[in-house]
């Protein structure tokens, strides 16, 4: 017997019919003898009309009032769903009851459409698991200091359902959702992508921040930190299938490097178009310029990723760097007001039409020369490198957009993964 919580996204919430099937499979590891918590999205779309309806109202966005009330607002969606979902459960025969984030409570702080969760009160929780209940806490929010309902941010039923189950110290938290697994890329651009039976925490955290929106970010960040095992898998798959074989499907992200993953030396390829280059061109190489040109850019909340600083000729250098595409004119408004008269640099230049793409593996670490076959491969295909940066556990170029599902099918083939052993097919 062991304490186990689920998290079902929307879609699988998406209408009664489908919150019945959830029911009957928790109801199912709840009869195998699993002590069972479940973390519930909001039905499908109900976040979006509800955060709809205050748009028609107030197009734009002011301060912390207004924030307040979109996670009073947005909240509400998972308390629906939680409460169906107990309702169902009792009408399969099963002792179950649901609390609200403020009910546990789940302590965040007040950064309202985006709070963080502090601390999570679990002797309710506990009680109830001891008396023979099922226990549904809703996704995705919680409340402030002063008794404010909170929101985590889109997405954020994920972080709930790891933090509940690191407040629990579940043996595993199993992630239902619409895709059965974590590919070793997406397989709409490569169709030989296939299925990764494991992946480290690690890997899984470089894939979420590039654009695998398989999970929430911060609940893999969650995950790594509390050390709770996490399993993304469909929530497609009949109700009654066998639970041993349910137990063991999807992907499993994993604190332990086997020898199996050892094996791959890259486990996937990321790739994000959400990026834009911006170049200051002719900035005189001295002290500091790196500091007052990002530092305007970071005081402006415009987040940076890649960077490189040429090497200067005559006393110049070139500086340039990535940002979000949405984040691309405002960056060079900004460079051009501020920036460019203030160091005296020549000019400013950019390029939106770029792409990211990056290979990921813990397996980079313990094998030389990993980058530089990445590199080999691009040139054969005859992609330009424009920018390059590198972590232990990943290496990432920036290209012309253009290219870019060339540069992922060819390195999807370049490192095996449409036939290495940890991965079975989709
Ligand atoms: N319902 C929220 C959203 O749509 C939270 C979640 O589903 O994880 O973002
Ligand atoms: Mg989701």
């Amino acid at each position: 017997m062991a304490l186990i919580v689920h998290k079902y996204g929307g879609t699988s919430m998406g209408s009664t019919e489908r919150i019945r099937n959830v029911a009957r499979r928790v109801a199912k590891w709840h009869k195998a003898g699993h002590q069972m918590v479940v973390v519930p999205s909001a039905m499908s779309g109900e976040t979006n009309r509800l955060l709809g309806l205050a748009k028609e109202l107030a197009p734009a966005k002011p301060g912390k009032a207004h924030g307040r009330e979109l996670d009073m607002l947005a909240s509400t969606g998972e308390q629906a769903s939680s409460a169906l979902l107990a309702i169902a459960l009792q009408a399969e025969g099963m002792d179950a009851v649901s609390y609200a984030g403020w009910q546990g409570p789940i302590k965040t702080n007040d950064a309202y459409t985006k709070a963080r969760i502090e601390s999570i009160d679990d002797a309710r929780v506990r009680a109830d698991l001891e008396a023979g209940k099922v226990v549904i806490v809703t996704g995705f929010q919680g409340i402030d200091g002063d008794g404010n309902i909170t929101t985590l941010g889109r997405g954020g039923s994920d972080t709930s359902a790891v933090a509940v189950a690191a407040a629990l110290k579940a043996a595993e938290c199993l992630i239902y959702t619409d895709v059965d697994g974590v590919y070793t890329t997406d397989p709409r651009v490569v169709p030989e992508a296939r299925r990764l039976l494991r992946v480290s925490f690690e890997e899984m955290l470089e894939m979420a921040s590039m654009g695998s929106k398989v999970l929430q970010i911060r609940s893999v960040e969650f995950a790594g930190k509390y050390q709770v095992p996490l399993r993304v898998l469909s929530s497609f798959t009949p109700w009654d299938i066998d639970l041993a074989e349910e137990a063991a499907s999807g992907t499993l992200i994993t604190f332990e490097e086997d020898e199996q993953m050892e094996q791959a030396v890259v486990s996937g390829i990321a790739f994000n178009r959400d990026e834009a280059k911006v170049s200051v061109l002719g900035v005189p190489d001295k002290p500091g310029i790196a500091a007052q040109i990002l530092g305007a850019v970071a005081d402006a909340n415009i987040e940076v990723d890649v960077i490189i600083q040429n090497l200067s000729k005559d006393g110049k250098t070139d500086f340039s760097f990535t940002v979000h595409r949405n984040d691309y004119q405002k960056t060079l408004d900004l460079l051009k007001a501020q920036v460019v008269p203030a160091l005296g640099a020549a000019d400013v230049v950019g390029d939106n039409r770029i792409c990211k793409v990056s290979i990921v593996g813990i397996g980079m670490r313990s094998h030389v020369g990993v980058a530089s076959r990445m590199f080999r491969c691009l040139s054969n295909e005859g992609i330009n490198i424009q920018m390059i940066s590198t972590s232990e556990i990943k290496t990432s170029v920036v290209i012309d957009e253009k290219y870019m599902e060339l540069a992922v099918r060819a390195l999807h083939r370049e490192f095996d993964l449409d036939r290495t052993a940890d991965t079975i097919s989709a």
